[in-house]
C-alpha cells in the first residue's frame, strides 16, 4: 500500500539560510504542494555549540519570506512532535537501547586521542578513516561493568561486514555501497546527544516521512542510513539527492561568490517570488520552453524524476533579470517602499513621509524596466533631485550643441508663462519652441533634455518633464528638499548661457 507523501526540509540552526538549502526546502514543497502531501519543519539542534534559536528563528522567517509554509513543525505543532531534535533525545536513547539489546550496537570505550590516532594512520596511509572496531567484542556485562565503574561510553551501531547496500535514488538511480567501506559510526555520544545518522532515521522513520530529499553532500550517509532502517525494523523512504549548487566555477557556491543567503539576497532588493522563481530552475524545468510561472504552477508541474543530476550553477545575472521581470508585475506601493531607503540615503527624501512615498510611487514609471533592484531607482531619477547647474551648462556649452543656446532662450520663454507641465502642455511648449527656432528632431529635443535634467540620456521627457514639475509642486511638508520646476530650470540657464 502506497503510504500519503510526507516530505520534510530538516535545517540545522548553524547560520543563515544558504541558497542551496532555500532549493532544498523549496523542492519538498513544490513536491508536497503539487501532490497534496505534508510538508514537515524539523530542527535538527543536536550540535549544541553550534545550534542557536536566533539562527533558528531567521531560517523560519527566511521560510515564510519565501512563501514555502509548512504543516507541521515546531510552531505549527502537529501529531508526530515534538520537532525540534533538541526535545526528543529520550526517543533516541530508548532505540539506541534497543538496538544494544539486540546486539545490532555496542558500548565504546575509545578516547578522542585513540580515534584521532586512527584518523591520522589513516590518514597517512592514504586511506580513508575508519573506525578499527576496537570495542566491537567487549561484552555487554564488561561495558555495563565499566560505565556503573564511572567510564563514559558512546554508542557505536554494528554495520555487517561486507555487504553491498543498494538504493534506488529518484534523482541518481541506484546507487551502492560496499559495507566494508563503512566503519561503525556512533549514533549516540558519551553525553547522550544522537549523531545526526541516527536521529534522521528515527525521526524520518517516527514522522512518516516517505520521500527525502535532500542536498547530495548527504549521498554517502545514505547507506549508512539504510542499514539503520533495517536494523530498527522501519520501512526506508525513498531519496532524492540534489545535486549541489555551484558557483560559476563549479566550486559549491561560497561567500567568495558572493551572496549566498536568503537573507542576503532580501537585503539586496531580490523579490522573493524571483528567488523562488530562480530557485526552482535550479536542476528542474516546467517544460514547454517556460521559465516565469508562479509557484503554484510550478508545484502543478514539479516531478521528481525530471530532476537533473547534474550541477546547478547559480547564475545571479538571470537572477537579476528574473527580479526585473518581477518588480514590473509587482505592485507601486510595495517598490517604492522597497526602494525609499535609497532616496533618503541619497538625501532626496529629507524624512519619510505619505506624500514623498506617494511621490517616489508616481515615478516607479520613469525607471521600471531598467532597473535589476528597487535600490536602483533613486540613481534612474536622480535628475529630478539632483539637477545641477554647472553640469547641464557645460554639456550644452560642448560644441555639438551650437544651437542649445537658441534653443534654451526660446524654451525658457514658452515654459515661463505656464504653470506645472504636463505631457500634453510640454508638447505643445516643445511645438512652440520648435516653430521659434526651425530646429526639429535632436538638435531641438537634445539641449531640451540636458538643460531640464541635467544629462545627456535618461527616460522619455514625456514622463521625465512632467514628474519633475510635480515634484517642484510638494509642500516642504512633504520631507522632500526643493525641487526646481522646469520652468526654473531653463530660465536660470538660459540666463546662465546668455551671461
Ligand atoms: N540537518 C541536515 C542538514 O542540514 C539535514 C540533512 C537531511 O535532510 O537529512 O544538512
Amino acid at each position: 500500500m502506497t503510504r500519503p507523501l510526507r516530505v520534510r526540509f530538516a535545517p540545522s540552526p548553524t547560520g543563515h539560510l544558504h541558497v542551496g538549502n532555500a532549493r532544498t526546502a523549496l523542492f519538498n514543497w513544490l513536491l508536497a504542494r503539487g501532490q497534496g502531501g505534508t510538508f514537515i519543519l524539523r530542527i535538527e539542534d543536536t550540535d549544541a555549540e553550534r545550534s542557536t534559536l536566533v539562527s533558528e528563528k531567521s531560517i523560519l522567517e527566511d521560510l515564510r519570506w519565501l512563501g514555502l509554509d509548512w504543516d507541521e513543525g515546531p510552531d505549527a505543532g502537529g501529531p508526530h512532535g515534538p520537532y525540534r531534535q533538541s526535545e526528543r533525545l529520550q526517543l533516541y536513547l530508548s532505540y539506541a537501547r534497543d538496538l544494544i539489546s539486540r546486539d545490532k550496537a555496542y558500548f565504546c570505550f575509545c578516547s578522542p586521542e585513540q580515534l584521532e590516532a586512527e584518523r591520522q594512520a589513516a590518514f597517512a596511509a592514504s586511506q580513508p578513516p575508519k573506525y578499527s572496531g576496537r570495542c566491537r567484542a567487549i561484552s555487554f556485562d564488561d561495558a555495563s561493568k565499566r560505565i556503573a565503574a564511572g567510564e563514559a561510553a558512546a554508542i557505536r551501531f554494528r554495520v555487517p561486514d561486507a555487504r553491498d547496500v543498494t538504493f534506488a535514488d529518484i534523482v541518481r538511480g541506484d546507487v551502492t555501497f560496499n559495507t566494508n567501506v563503512i566503519g561503525d559510526p556512533v549514533i549516540l555520544r558519551s553525553d547522550g546527544r544522537p549523531a545526526y545518522n541516527f536521529a534522521v532515521v528515527i525521526d524520518d522513520a517516527l514522522m512518516e516521512v516517505t520521500t527525502v530529499i535532500r542536498g547530495e553532500d548527504h549521498i554517502s550517509n545514505t547507506p549508512r542510513q539504510v542499514l539503520l532502517y533495517e536494523a530498527l525494523g522501519f520501512e526506508p523512504p525513498q531519496f532524492a539527492h540534489l545535486s549541489l549548487v555551484m558557483g560559476p566555477d563549479h566550486a559549491p557556491l561560497s561567500k567568495r561568490h558572493g551572496a549566498t543567503s536568503v537573507a542576503e539576497f532580501r537585503e539586496q532588493g531580490i523579490l522573493p517570488e524571483a528567488l523562488v522563481n530562480y530557485l526552482t530552475l535550479l536542476g528542474w524545468s516546467p517544460g514547454e520552453g517556460q521559465e516565469i510561472l508562479p509557484a503554484a504552477e510550478m508545484a502543478r508541474r514539479f516531478e521528481l524524476a525530471n530532476v537533473s543530476h547534474s550541477a546547478a550553477v547559480f547564475d545571479t545575472g538571470k537572477l537579476a533579470w528574473m527580479n526585473r521581470h518581477y518588480i514590473k508585475e509587482a505592485d507601486a506601493d510595495r517598490i517604492s517602499a522597497m526602494a525609499l531607503p535609497s532616496f533618503l540615503k541619497r538625501g532626496f527624501v529629507a524624512h519619510e513621509t505619505d506624500l514623498a512615498r506617494q511621490y517616489i510611487e508616481s515615478l516607479l514609471p520613469l525607471a521600471i524596466g531598467s532597473v535589476d533592484l528597487p535600490s536602483e531607482i533613486a540613481d534612474r531619477v536622480a535628475f529630478v533631485f539632483d539637477w545641477r547647474l554647472d553640469r547641464a551648462v557645460a554639456l550644452l556649452s560642448a560644441e555639438a550643441e551650437a544651437d542649445g543656446p537658441r534653443v534654451i532662450a526660446a524654451l525658457a520663454e514658452e515654459l515661463w508663462p505656464l504653470g506645472p507641465l504636463t505631457k500634453e502642455t510640454f508638447r505643445a511648449a516643445a511645438g512652440r519652441v520648435k516653430d521659434k527656432t526651425g530646429l526639429k528632431g535632436r538638435a531641438l529635443f537634445h539641449p531640451i533634455r540636458v538643460a531640464l535634467t541635467g544629462l545627456d540620456s535618461g527616460p522619455e521627457l514625456d514622463l521625465s518633464v512632467p514628474a519633475i514639475d510635480r515634484g517642484a509642486m510638494l509642500p516642504s511638508s512633504a520631507g522632500v528638499p526643493p525641487i526646481p520646476s522646469c520652468a526654473d530650470r531653463a530660465r536660470t540657464i538660459a540666463d546662465k548661457l546668455r551671461g
